[in-house]
């Protein structure tokens, strides 16, 4: 599995113009007219005294529609999965998760920095999974020897795979029997619903704690969630003005969300439509190899070790993606039929040509 680059080196693409074709990330996308439209008309007020009308209302919807007790905004997906973090977790408290988990990863280590949490890395499988015998086996006894094992963080899509629902039930069953809770990464947790037809609060079920991102592929400007119980909520709600997230007349951003959970939901099987067209005309060009996309990521290994000359050519063709060894290619709201097919011809000019 090649790493994955998160984007600042691609600052220099033509980004913005027109005809390019952003495939970076499904964080790109810019707001609608009509997004913008509800943004303006949005009734605020101030959300530190609890003021705010849209986002009071906002977090009620979206802690129904994943059938928890509350859910908090917040203003990214890694400020959520830190608030997450410290509201489960004590200093000397251990997090289990995935080594390419991006809670692990990919959030500069926040809630070791920030809590005194230790994190408790394990092989991340290809599917996204963990062994369930790994989190067995990490799962420490009590002993003053030991850091408190407290939290499983699991993340759903993972690189655009969903997770098996069978190993869900597993690990969560096994670490609440063991006395963790668990905590859900759902940066892209609609995406993981469309495509595999499960309902969000089933795909919640199993958990203590979701962080949802709307930024992502349900095209927001800003903002993600967490969810959970009013006594994990409340928690997280003081770690949030700790950290800085305290926001004032956010429903300005509560109204953008709401119109995305309203109009760009249902609309994701159309990214990863794109995600299986762009897909199936790489797969055929010589030097690619290409992993088939569950969602809206797809992944393409460049043979001798031209993924970045390939990344160039695309450039020059005005085709954005991101990546070092391994390419990746992400479709969204900004991104149609005519732009994947762009992308196809550019990168079969480049492979035919050499
Ligand atoms: C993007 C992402 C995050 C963090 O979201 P930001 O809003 O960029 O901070 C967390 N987890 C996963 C899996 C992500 O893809």
């Amino acid at each position: 599995m090649s790493t994955v680059s998160y984007g600042s080196a691609q600052a220099a693409a033509p980004v913005g113009a027109p005809d390019v074709v952003d495939l970076r990330s499904d964080t790109v996308t810019r707001p609608t007219a009509p997004m913008r439209a509800a943004m303006a008309a949005a009734t605020v007020g101030d959300d530190v005294f609890g003021d705010d009308p849209t986002v009071n209302a906002l977090q009620a919807r979206v802690a129904a529609l994943l059938g928890k007790e509350e859910a908090l905004f917040m203003a990214s997906g890694t400020q959520s999965n830190l608030c997450a973090l410290l509201s489960h977790c004590g200093r000397g408290d251990e997090y289990i998760a995935g080594n390419l988990a991006h809670c692990y990863r990919y959030e500069g280590g926040g809630g070791a920095v920030l809590g005194g949490i230790q994190p408790q890395p394990l092989p991340q499988q290809a599917d996204g999974t963990l062994l369930v015998a790994d989190i067995a086996a990490a799962i420490k006894p009590d002993d003053e020897h030991f850091a408190r094992s407290r939290l499983l963080c699991l993340e759903n899509t993972w690189n655009g795979n969903v997770l098996p629902a069978a190993f869900v039930e597993e690990a969560t069953a096994l670490a609440h029997g063991r006395g963790l809770s668990t905590h859900l990464d759902g940066a892209r947790f609609f995406n993981a619903a469309v495509a595999s037809g499960v309902a969000p609060r089933e795909l919640a079920r199993h958990f203590d704690s979701v962080s949802v991102c709307f930024s992502k592929g349900l095209g927001a400007p800003v903002g993600s969630m967490l969810v959970g119980s009013r006594e994990l909520i409340k928690r997280a709600r003081r770690v949030r003005k700790m950290v800085g997230g305290g926001m004032r007349q956010v429903g300005v951003l509560a109204a953008a969300v709401d119109h995305a959970l309203t109009h760009h939901v249902e609309r994701l099987a159309d990214d990863h439509a794109l995600a299986a067209r762009l897909a199936h005309g790489l797969s055929g060009l010589p030097g690619l190899r290409v992993k088939m996309p569950q969602t809206n990521i797809v992944f393409v290994d460049v043979e001798g070790g031209r993924g970045e000359a390939l990344l160039e050519h695309l450039r020059s063709r005005g085709v954005l993606a991101t990546g070092l060894i391994g390419l990746r290619f992400v479709t969204h709201l900004d991104v149609d039929a005519a732009g994947v097919d762009r992308a196809i011809a550019a990168a079969r000019e480049f492979c035919e040509r050499t």
